[in-house]
C-alpha cells in the first residue's frame, strides 16, 4: 500500500543485526528480527548482517531457515559474513564466489574511502576480516571498488557489501537497498 512503511527482516541469529536494525529504523522501515521461518513470511526485504559466517550458516540450518531464505522474493542485502552466506558456495542467492578473510592478518581490519557509483561524496568503508570476491557471474554489477577489487555489488535483487555500512552514520548504502526493495515490490505488483 502506498505510504505504509517497508517491513524489513534482519536475520538475527548472530552478528551485528542490531546496528542494521537501528539504521533501517532511522530510514523509516519497520524491522522484524528474524529467527524463525514464519518471521520471513511477510517481509518486503531481508538483511543478512556481518558476524561469523560459519556460525550464521550453522544457526540458519539449526533453525530450519535455509529453505525459507531461498524462497524469498524480495530484495536481500548481505554485509561481510552476510555476503559469504549468500554466495554460490553457501545459500547460492548471489552469483559470486567469495574468499573469506582474504585481506590477511596484518591488514585484517581497516577503513578506506570508497567511491560510490554515480556519487561525488566518498563513502567511508569499514572492513573487518573482510572477504574478497573471487568470481562473479555476467549479470553482477560492481557499484564500488577498492584497489581494483569489487566491494559493493548487485546481482538483480541482491546487494552485497564486503564492508560494514551499518557501522557508520552514512545511510546511503541502506537507502540504496531500500530503493531496491521498492523497485522489486513494483516489479511484483
Ligand atoms: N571473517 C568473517 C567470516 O568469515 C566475516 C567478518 C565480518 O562479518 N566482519 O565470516
Amino acid at each position: 500500500m502506498m505510504g505504509s512503511p517497508l517491513r524489513i527482516g534482519v536475520l538475527a541469529v548472530q552478528g551485528d543485526f542490531r546496528e542494521h536494525a537501528a539504521m533501517l529504523r532511522r530510514l523509516g522501515a519497520e524491522v522484524v528480527e528474524v529467527r524463525t521461518p514464519e518471521q520471513l513470511e511477510d517481509v518486503d526485504g531481508l538483511v543478512v548482517p556481518g558476524g561469523e559466517s560459519t556460525a550464521i550458516m550453522r544457526l540458519i540450518r539449526l533453525y530450519g531457515l535455509d529453505t525459507a531464505l531461498r524462497r524469498l522474493h524480495g530484495a536481500v542485502f548481505g554485509t561481510c559474513a552476510g555476503m559469504i552466506v549468500l554466495d554460490r558456495d553457501h545459500l547460492g542467492m548471489a552469483d559470486i564466489v567469495v574468499d573469506r578473510n582474504a585481506y590477511g592478518r596484518q591488514v585484517a581490519s581497516f577503513e578506506a574511502e570508497l567511491e560510490l557509483d554515480g556519487q561525488s561524496e566518498p563513502l567511508r568503508g569499514v572492513f573487518i576480516r573482510a572477504p574478497i570476491v573471487r568470481e562473479r557471474g555476467p549479470d553482477v554489477e560492481v557499484l564500488a571498488e577498492l584497489d581494483g577489487e569489487p566491494v559493493l555489488l548487485r546481482d538483480g535483487r541482491v546487494l552485497v557489501a564486503s564492508f560494514h555500512p551499518e557501522l557508520t552514520d552514512d545511510t546511503r548504502v541502506h537507502e540504496l537497498f531500500l530503493d531496491l526493495v521498492r523497485e522489486r515490490e513494483r516489479v511484483r505488483a
